[in-house]
């Protein structure tokens, strides 16, 4: 943990009068957790590490912090997702030291073939750069548009693995920065325009369009692979930012109105191999977007998303993405901070 993070973590939980804390973090960063518990501990605040997995801020356990009595949760690795939250919750993302103009510099010719006018995002790794990224582009010569997002999102031109909100703006293509393809190629189907994924790291970028082809081609293999389906389990999680009850009943009436049964399944972490007492046929997930579409090939039974279902009903003939949208940002979200200055190193 960078001391400056855990110092001003010290400081909010001292303006809260903590006296005990719950630290939840992912798996890459459970020696930093161990750290900011130890410099909490020889500050006089009582601190519980949870173990648990967490892939991201739609998973917060402020609940496991009420039900310990602790009076706040310290959620490391992620950024504020508006949600009801049960005990004060400081959000402490982490921000990554690398320089991304050098890539955007060596990728100009391929920007270019996006147009003039651009819209710029990123995940929250980068984030902190997105306006040097926007000043260098607009040197060159773009438009860069930057979308301000819904509540979902932290800040503009943010984006998750279920939520394009802030690429959504009146652009020829979109330009991503960041690694790996998670992040991109979920931009590319919801937004279905060109996109070009460009690696601060490797300074490599790459174009989505072969890889949102061949992805919309094993979605519809597994939609192929349910229509003969007719016991239909809907799944939804337990997590406060997945849990979609009205869009899994909607779904649930689709599909008995169609003349398939459905029933609802609630689990906590989503996976297959928990499901195999059930006799359903096919599996709708109706939580993590990601969880069908990354974690398919895990399935015995045949794994859909919501718009994938009305695919198969024969209610829409586009393929659409799953995204889980927030609403416009309010003013009064008294219960999360996030420690948006901090920088530490991956
Ligand atoms: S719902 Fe899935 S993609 Fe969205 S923030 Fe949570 S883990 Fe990430």
């Amino acid at each position: 943990m960078h001391d400056v993070a855990s110092v001003e973590v010290l400081k909010l939980l001292r303006d809260l009068h903590a006296q005990c804390v719950l630290i939840q973090s992912p798996e890459g960063l459970r020696r930093e957790a161990e750290d900011l518990a130890f410099f909490l501990e020889t500050n006089g605040i009582e601190a519980i590490l949870h173990g648990g997995i967490n892939y991201g801020a739609c998973d917060p356990a402020d609940t496991e912090a009420k039900r310990l009595g602790c009076d706040a949760l310290i959620h490391l690795g992620h950024s504020y997702m508006t949600l009801h939250l049960e005990v004060p919750t400081i959000f402490v993302p982490a921000f990554a030291r690398v320089d991304v103009v050098p890539a955007l510099e060596k990728n100009l010719g391929e920007i270019k073939k996006l147009g003039k006018r651009i819209s710029l995002v990123t995940t929250a790794q980068h984030i902190h750069q997105l306006e040097r990224a926007r000043a260098f582009l607009e040197e060159k010569g773009f438009e860069v548009l930057i979308g301000k997002g819904d509540s979902r999102v932290s800040w503009p031109g943010q984006i998750l693995g279920c939520n394009f909100s802030s690429a959504k703006v009146n652009a020829e293509g979109v330009l991503f920065i960041g690694a790996g393809y998670f992040h991109p190629i979920g931009v590319a189907v919801a937004v279905k325009k060109p996109t070009l994924a460009v690696n601060p790291y490797s300074g490599d970028a790459i174009w989505m369009d072969k890889e949102v082809e061949r992805l919309i081609r094993k979605r519809w293999a597994q939609i192929a692979k349910a229509m003969d389906s007719r016991r239909f389990g809907i799944v939804i999680s337990t997590k406060k930012g997945q849990l979609r009850l009205a869009e899994a009943r909607r779904i649930i009436t689709l599909l008995r109105k169609n003349g398939r049964e459905a029933e609802l399944v609630l689990m906590d972490n989503i996976n297959y191999p928990a499901l195999e007492g059930f006799s359903f046929d096919a599996y709708v997930v109706v939580a993590c977007p990601r969880v069908p579409i990354d974690d398919y090939e895990n399935w015995r039974k045949p794994v859909l998303t919501p718009p994938e279902v009305e695919i198969l009903l024969g209610l829409r003939e586009d393929y659409e993405f799953d995204e889980i949208l927030g609403a416009e940002r309010e003013k009064d979200e008294p219960l999360g901070v996030s420690l948006h200055g901090i920088r530490r190193p991956l």
